[in-house]
């Protein structure tokens, strides 16, 4: 089997339903056909100020929701990136051999500095994509799924691997982008032109996986959609229409232009009680499976201590002939 290796922030309190729709759905179809390996990322949550005890409860958070969302612990390996030190330790061997000149490089970072100011930008937020390179190359994944955000950060782990393999030996897969085909892409129900964002859709546009059914199923049918009456997919002209039906499509696996035939000559408020109706149906046993997890903080402690070993076997093993290509003396 090809690995496959993706994180997810523990930076919200809740999932939205575009990372659901958009990635982690695809997370857990893809343990069928890959060895997945699936981390939360609280090295790279610290680049920017977290509250500790709101990021441990995130981080635990984080975890009930993949395992809740149907991520399989005896089929995949599930770790936090903060007890695997691998990462870290690979980071500052990797972060050795990046020049400065190419790090400054990396856009995200000039956009998030640019955003927070000069002082509140940390070292942390400026290596960020090294760290992010030592993630991927310690498991020699032959493909990396990623968001076009991300893609620039591959390149410079593709870039990493290949000179660390040319200066020393042979060592790391240069790992390929993973394009997942079909993953849906969730507007905010607000303004449906642009994407549903932790950070920066409004309240009323955002649905958090966790929220109250009830109050996600409001925000369905006050979202924004248009002044005509014909349900159809038009993203140009029919943004939040369209927006709708790509939800509905996805939460109850019927392609649009089915959904587009069953709606003719019905109005908008059929839809959006359809999808307030989907929608509630899916979170509703998934709020309840993420509390039950929660509940046994001791139990999903110890899910994670199995991930991290595991994730620690092959993370060692690459970190091992790393150290001794660099020169470094046996531990
Ligand atoms: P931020 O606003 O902080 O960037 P975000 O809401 O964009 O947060 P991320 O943590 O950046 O969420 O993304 C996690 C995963 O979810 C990524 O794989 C990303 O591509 C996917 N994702 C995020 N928002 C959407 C969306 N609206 N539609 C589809 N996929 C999404
Ligand atoms: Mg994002």
């Amino acid at each position: 089997k090809q690995r496959v290796l993706s994180g997810i922030q523990p930076t919200s309190a809740s999932f939205h339903l575009g990372n659901y729709l958009g990635a982690l759905q695809y997370w857990v179809t893809l343990q069928d056909d890959y060895d997945a390996l699936y981390f939360i990322p609280d090295m790279h949550a610290i680049t920017v100020s977290q509250d500790p005890k709101e990021l441990r409860k995130r981080t635990r958070i984080a975890a009930a929701q993949l395992l809740a969302l149907g991520i399989d612990p005896a089929r995949s390996t599930l770790f936090v990136q903060s007890q695997v030190p691998e990462h870290a330790e690979l980071a500052w061997v990797l972060s050795c051999i990046t020049g400065f000149g190419e790090a400054s490089r990396m856009t995200q970072f000039k956009d998030k500095s640019v955003k927070q100011g000069a002082d509140n930008t940390t070292v942390g937020l400026f290596t960020y994509p090294v760290l992010m390179a030592a993630d991927i190359l310690l498991y020699r994944p032959h493909q990396v799924p990623v968001g076009e955000d991300q893609r620039q950060h591959l390149e410079l782990t593709r870039n990493l691997a290949q000179r660390f393999n040319t200066r020393f030996k042979k060592t790391f897969v240069v790992p390929e982008p993973h394009i997942v085909k079909g993953t849906a892409k969730i507007y905010d129900l607000q303004d449906p032109t642009a994407k549903m964002s932790k950070s920066a859709s409004s309240d009323a546009g955002l649905i958090n996986l966790l929220d109250d059914p009830k109050v996600s199923a409001k925000k369905v049918r006050s979202a924004v959609t248009d002044t005509e009456r014909e349900i159809r997919y038009d993203v140009e002209n029919k943004p939040g229409i369209s927006n709708l039906l790509v939800i509905l499509s996805a939460l109850t696996e019927t392609p649009v232009v089915t959904l587009e035939k069953d709606y003719a000559g019905r109005g908008y408020g059929d839809l959006k009680a359809d999808v307030a109706d989907a929608l509630v149906g899916f979170a509703t046993p998934l709020r309840a499976k993420v509390e039950e997890y929660m509940a046994d903080q001791g139990e999903l402690d110890r899910i994670l201590g199995i991930g991290a070993e595991r994730a620690r076997e092959i993370a060692g093993n690459t970190l091992a002939q790393v150290y001794d290509r660099v020169g470094f003396l046996a531990r």
